[in-house]
């Protein structure tokens, strides 16, 4: 169970939740953000957010009073094109909305029926039919790899509950036999990747976030001290469901700073 560093070399921030819902920063947020980079050396803000590039978040970021670097998000969509890079992948087919490809526009799309390496698969919306999940089951048949951005199993839209990228990998697993090489949190391979870019022991790091699985379980698993913040989707019963335990627990990000004695 890792502890919390005194003097963290590198805080890991989820985005969602955690600096802001919807268009509003949580209280405290952009002051905390602010006070944490004074306390660490490096921040790395963490999304498992598919449906938008990189430019976008860093955008609403900005937009919403928060000073970033574009290089410190971190998403779903730069981890699969480090791991397609990692694997000198050619041809790689994308199953991702509109608005991610140009997050992913330096690898090749495979063209409809083409064998591929990889496919990476992400939120195409109503774009998932049975034929377009049908060409992806033949590659991974022919050999592709299967890498998904995230594995989560729904999600809510503003017409209520829907299928998500997890629930659409699960499917084409179970067809094919192959299993999804998953980028996304809970990956301990995403919190891996955050620390790698910031050459940091992850005993040295904390990682915080909404979410019990995702952000505390994906950070755990990564030997990450885990800050649960009560903000965003916490819900209380979610985590006393869970075998997963928060190395602290706090109202919001605006707490945080106070941990490491700021
Ligand atoms: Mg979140």
């Amino acid at each position: 169970m890792p502890e919390l560093p005194i003097q963290p070399a590198a805080l890991l921030l989820d985005i969602d939740g955690v600096l802001h819902v919807g268009e509003e920063p949580l209280p405290g947020a952009i002051e905390s953000l602010r006070r944490l980079r004074g306390l660490t050396t490096g921040v790395r803000l963490v999304t498992n957010t598919t449906s938008r590039s990189r430019r976008a978040i860093v955008e609403q970021l900005r937009g919403l009073g928060f000073e970033l670097a574009d290089a410190e998000v971190l998403t779903p969509a730069a981890l699969a094109l480090a791991h397609c890079r990692s694997r000198s992948y050619e041809r790689v087919s994308l199953m991702v909305s509109e608005s991610l490809r140009e997050d992913l526009e330096e690898l090749e799309a495979g063209s409809d029926g083409e064998p591929a390496d990889a496919i990476v698969l992400g939120d195409l919306g109503s774009g998932f039919t049975a034929e377009t999940l049908n060409a992806a089951f033949r590659r991974l048949m022919d050999g592709a790899e299967l890498i998904a951005l995230q594995h989560n199993r729904y999600w809510r839209r503003a017409d209520g509950l829907a299928l998500d990228v997890g629930a659409y990998a699960a499917a084409l697993e179970y067809a094919s036999g192959v299993e999804a090489v998953v980028v996304g949190k809970p990956s301990p391979r995403f919190v891996q990747a955050a620390l790698d870019d910031l050459g940091v022991d992850p005993a040295a790091a904390a990682m915080v976030g909404d979410d019990i699985e995702g952000d505390i379980g994906g950070g755990l698993d990564a030997e990450v001290a885990s800050i649960l913040v009560r903000t965003g989707k916490f819900r209380a019963d979610a985590v006393a469901a869970s075998a997963i335990v928060p190395t602290a627990t706090v109202d919001s990000i605006a707490a945080v700073p106070a941990l490491f004695g700021g």
